[in-house]
């Protein structure tokens, strides 16, 4: 059975505040992500996560699920990745947003509040090591087993390896 704790903070950790504007949110969805494996972390509730990760984080264990443990073949290579999760226990139909729950409100997009409607988490994260089909990294705010959408390597340590192409040097 919940416990009264449990059930205020389902209340907190899903409630619409003062000013907040929920819309309906569509039913269908226009594309499918495949998640590619789980992210470990010492946080099992929202409300213990870090808003955002730092660089003296703890270290989180990024779990890469096959068929796709061979798609890291050359990520030791980099210093810093960028993680893309999906932030699962997020409502997803608010508009605008009271982040200190004091009445003033601000829109969805003006914010990187998890409550979105493709609620996509983004971190740029250190790597610490790779161990096997397994990344362990310092930098993230999610919580544990938040499922994993994407790894890249950090887009200013990154040079592209396909040849140039015409967009490449438009300007103005
Ligand atoms: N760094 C990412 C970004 O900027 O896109 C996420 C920032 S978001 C403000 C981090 C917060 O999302 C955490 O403090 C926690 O409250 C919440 N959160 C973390 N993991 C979540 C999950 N799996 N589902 C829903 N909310 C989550």
């Amino acid at each position: 059975m919940e416990s009264s704790r449990d059930g205020l903070a389902m209340v907190r950790l899903n409630e619409v505040r003062r000013n907040e504007v929920a819309v309906e949110a569509p039913q269908a969805f226009d594309a499918g992500l495949a998640f590619i494996g789980v992210i470990r972390t010492p946080w099992t509730s929202r409300l213990d996560c870090p808003r955002q990760g730092r660089d003296d984080g703890p270290i989180c264990r990024i779990e890469v699920s096959e068929p796709w443990v061979a798609a890291l073949d050359g990520i030791e290579a980099f210093e810093r990745i960028e993680v893309l999760y999906w932030l699962h226990e997020s409502r997803r139909d608010l508009v605008r947003q009271s982040p200190a729950n004091d009445g003033a409100t601000r829109g969805t997009f003006a914010l990187r509040s998890p409550v979105r409607p493709n609620p996509i988490g983004t971190a740029l994260v250190t790597l610490v090591r790779r161990e096997g089909p397994a990344l362990l990294v310092r930098g993230l705010d999610c919580l544990d087993m938040t499922p994993l959408i994407d790894l890249k390597p950090d887009r200013c340590l990154f040079t592209p390896l396909a040849p140039p192409q015409p967009g490449d040097f438009e300007t103005g």
